[in-house]
């Protein structure tokens, strides 16, 4: 393979704290040169991407998503998922283990892990098991989970409802160095919603999710990372009383981390009534005000990442009566796309939005997997280059992700992908970029 050279783009990389004209030179699947101004490239034999307009960045890492495989292959496969998430710009993906068997023992991680190196387009990383068969009664065997390269653990889909269990997990954490991610939610108190609770879904007739089933795991998991010295991470935030309790955590010390997902932090209830069960999520989405919470917690670091949880379902499946469909949106695809809104209002910069999907992820997932997230010359070679201000519309029969379940289908969204460079491959390119040789 050539080197690539890519040439022209705005170069923004949060980890050099770096934000300008630039070209990169990559090779042998690292980064090997970086050009300011008219410095030329050492190489003259390589292939040239012209990034004219466009702006170049680490690959995005998703700390949260769902590849559905083993088990639930209708849905999604290690093959299919990531080369949704590389169409997304994503170069690292970590999975949840609510697989069928769930990744609590050893086998099933590696199984993930060989799937991934012989199917997968990008980097996946496993996400461990708290409990045991995801049961939330006795913890899973974590020491053997951390040996077969989690990155962390959770029981998303559920919440780890039992605070004993809970707490252990916390003191593990603190042993192993890694984050025990919880999906918030008091399942007694929201059982049966539907939806978020409010004045539209009375309207519907549907049964609502109060942010009080949130907010109190939330304030739980806090206080047992207090309690334990371990480190709690947030999934899926969306609540304002949620933003409000991590921040306040952070100024006492507790060692938390927090992700917000682009739909909860783009999209209100109200898509609910425009596009039924395509926006029925877990946590749901909320309202204005708690929008407006999220990307305070984003501006002021309460919320430290982005993650998709990209959770893909079958059409079957959504296609059921509201109550009966599953909840979840296939993300991977329109994740810039709709994030680069809040950027074009505004209401977030660029270089904020790009750290919380490079640099802010990275950090988190360091001690399993380190140097990821950067272009520093010596890295590997894990790129995306994107139009900020190029318009397309969702076309769900277009997703490479199984799952084509989303309530943005149809809607105009202004930021695109162009490529996708994962260790120096190219792994996905968009029919508006030109890869031309240059040389002999
Ligand atoms: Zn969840
Ligand atoms: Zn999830």
């Amino acid at each position: 393979m050539k080197p690539l050279l890519i040439q022209n783009g705005r170069i923004i990389d949060p980890c050099q704290k770096l934000d300008e004209p630039d070209s990169l030179l990559i090779d042998e699947g690292k980064i090997i040169w970086m050009g300011r101004g008219k410095e030329s490239p050492p190489e003259n034999d390589y292939d040239v991407i012209d990034a004219k307009g466009l702006t170049i960045c680490p690959g995005f890492i998703d700390l949260h998503c769902h590849l559905r495989q083993p088990g639930f292959e209708g849905r999604e496969t290690i093959a299919t998922g990531t080369s949704a998430a590389a169409r997304g710009g994503f170069t690292t993906v970590c999975c949840m283990p609510n697989t069928e068997p769930p990744l609590d023992n050893k086998n099933t991680v590696e199984f993930v892990k060989a799937t991934a190196a012989a199917e997968g387009v990008i980097r996946v990383l496993p996400i461990g098991c708290i409990s045991r068969g995801r049961e939330g009664q006795e913890l899973a065997d974590m020491g053997a989970l951390v040996k077969a390269g989690v990155i962390g653990f959770s029981d998303d889909g559920e919440p780890a409802s039992n605070s004993p269990l809970m707490r252990r997990a916390l003191e593990y954490s603190r042993f192993c160095g890694l984050p025990i991610i919880d999906h918030c939610e008091d399942t007694d108190l929201s059982r049966g919603g539907q939806m978020n609770e409010g004045e539209i879904s009375a309207g519907m007739l549907l049964k609502g999710i109060p942010n009080a089933a949130e907010d109190i795991i939330v304030a739980r998991d806090l206080l047992l990372a207090g309690l334990t010295g371990g480190w709690v991470h947030i999934a899926h935030t969306t609540t304002e009383g949620a933003v409000d309790l991590i921040r306040r955590a952070k100024e006492k010390g507790v060692r938390v981390t927090a992700e917000a997902a682009p739909h909860h932090l783009t999209l209100t209830e109200e898509r609910v009534k425009s596009h039924g069960t395509g926006a029925k999520v877990n946590p749901p989405l909320r309202t204005e005000r708690d929008i407006k919470a999220l990307i305070k917690g984003l501006n002021d670091n309460t919320i430290d990442i982005i993650a998709t949880d990209h959770a893909p379902h079958t059409e079957t499946e959504k296609n059921q009566a509201f109550e009966m469909a599953p909840f979840g949106i296939s993300g991977f695809e329109t994740a810039l796309g709709s994030l680069m809104g809040l950027v074009h209002r505004k209401e977030l910069d660029m270089v904020t939005l790009i750290a919380k999907l490079t640099a802010a992820p990275a950090r988190i997932i360091s001690k399993s997997c380190g140097g990821l997230g950067t272009l520093a010359v010596g890295a590997t070679a894990d790129v995306t280059i994107f139009d900020p201000a190029l318009e397309w519309t969702v076309d769900t029969s277009k997703f490479a992700s199984k799952g084509k379940n989303t309530p943005l289908a149809g809607e105009k969204l202004k930021g695109k992908v162009m490529a996708t460079i994962y260790g120096g491959k190219i792994v996905y390119k968009d029919e508006g970029i030109e890869i031309k040789g240059v040389g002999n």
